[in-house]
């Protein structure tokens, strides 16, 4: 197959070079990261203080670990390395507005982070000639504006529809005959059933090309999709804290997520011991930016689960490849895409002076989407018998807690005593969702 490559020079880079080029990038990093105060305080505390004693690629691993929590200590500016006149735009993570993230972008980065994603659309085959739209959320989610902008760089159609209203997705992609989207499988499966309701036929849409990503799935659910849709789905891997979408995406052949080395240092540990596994062996992705001037990061725990590949793709890119991500190394729910810590849902309850202390989250499925059911005991006296009398609270609850995960769950209120208590550590989260 003779495909377009958007990036020949880096896609096809030789290791040893690409390596050389890394421990440039790296010493760059650690250059930017000493202008942040919270990195200046880490590396000081492992006598680091210049780059220039980062005598190569080994030496990472002397670097400190950069956790989720060190980005909520670092909240609001501790993790900012430019000037205030040089950053232009920030993102923060989702579904976490009670405990926020954010990184900030100069126009240097959301230039390189552009390339990256224009990289990974010409991998699956897509060009100019597509009209691409983008059915993930815009705003301070990354999926919209990252792959926004990689799209118009490759010079597709652009229709930044964002998500959710099924039925104008539908009416957009018939009106401009839309031949590639960026959706959860979920959304997509839910979209296909749409279409049954609506008694659109499959020809009247001109969709050729998914790109699925935000939510763990199986190799079974992506035939299922190209099957029922009679299109190509494509892996779509990323998150905020590496930019958002572009981190590593598959190809053609499908083999697994080409991760953009010249960006991206990836390690594998296991998630216990934090000791680096072999090859193959599955553990956690630990990732070091290379090209982030704003908020340059060291040695992320991502705490996505996956293993590397080994052997080559037949396409010749150079760049390691992920296997799908497996699940996740804590207790973070990804809920339709959007990302929940059942500790915010715990949050928002326990302010509430009616409920109690037993409660339970109960993910499901409603046709193809992700249901939420938050269940809780509140206080005896308030079941009066009335019919309606808990509507109220009901309501109050499910807004607060929409407000506080982005998703607005059914709530069900119980009396005490009525849900199970479980011995020893409390089981809070049911699962019933089937495996994906
Ligand atoms: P966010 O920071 O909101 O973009 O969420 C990023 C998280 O979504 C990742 O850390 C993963 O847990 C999950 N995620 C993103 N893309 C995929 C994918 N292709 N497969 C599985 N999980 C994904
Ligand atoms: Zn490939």
């Amino acid at each position: 197959m003779n495909l377009p490559v958007w990036n020949p020079a880096i896609e096809f880079m030789e290791r040893e070079a690409l390596e050389r080029l890394q421990l440039a990038h790296l010493r760059q990093t650690v250059a930017w990261a000493l202008k942040t105060p919270f990195y200046r305080g880490r590396l000081a505390e492992i006598g680091l203080r210049h780059p220039e004693d980062i005598a190569g690629l080994r030496d990472l691993r002397k670097l400190p670990y950069t956790t989720k929590d060190d980005l909520r200590e670092a909240y609001p500016r501790g993790l900012l390395a430019v000037d205030l006149e040089q950053a232009v735009r920030l993102h923060t993570s989702s579904g976490t507005t009670g405990m926020p993230t954010v990184i900030y972008h100069s126009r240097q980065d959301l230039d390189r982070w552009t390339e990256l994603v224009a990289r990974c659309i010409v991998a699956t085959g897509a060009t100019a000639a597509d009209v691409f739209q983008n059915m993930t959320g815009y705003g301070l989610f990354t999926g919209g504006l990252g792959l926004h902008y990689g799209a118009e760089r490759v010079g597709m159609l652009v229709i930044p529809a964002s998500s959710g209203n099924t039925g104008r997705q539908l009416h957009l992609m018939q009106s401009f005959q839309t031949t590639v989207v960026l959706v959860t499988p979920c959304y997509l499966l839910h979209l296909l059933a749409a279409l049954d309701v609506e008694g659109i036929p499959r020809d009247r849409l001109a969709l050729r090309k998914a790109f699925i990503g935000a939510e763990p799935h199986s190799e079974q659910t992506r035939r299922k999709i190209e099957e029922l849709f009679r299109i190509d789905a494509y892996n779509s891997y990323g998150l905020s804290e590496m930019n958002g979408p572009g981190v590593a995406f598959e190809c053609v052949y499908k083999t697994g997520l080409h991760l953009w080395e010249d960006a991206y240092i990836l390690e594998m540990i296991d998630p216990r011991t934090l000791e680096p596994l072999p090859e193959g062996k599955t553990g956690e992705i630990v990732m070091t930016t290379l090209q982030r001037q704003a908020t340059p990061l060291l040695r992320y725990r991502t705490r996505d689960l996956s293993h590397l590949l080994e052997g080559h793709c037949p396409c010749g890119r150079t760049h390691r490849r992920l296997a799908r991500i497996k699940g996740r190394s804590d207790d973070m729910l990804i809920v339709n895409g959007v990302n929940i810590f059942p500790s915010q849902i715990e949050d928002v309850l326990m302010k509430v002076p009616e409920v109690g202390t037993n409660y339970l989250i109960q993910l499901d499925k409603r046709g193809s989407l992700d249901r939420l059911v938050v269940k809780t005991e509140i206080c005896a006296k308030l079941f009066t018998g009335e019919p309606n009398a808990l509507d109220d609270l009901r309501e109050r609850i499910g807004e607060w807690l929409r407000s506080a995960i982005l998703v607005k769950p059914a709530v069900e209120l119980h009396e005490p005593g009525s849900l199970p208590v479980s011995e020893g550590k409390a089981k809070r989260v049911v699962d019933l969702r089937p495996a994906f």
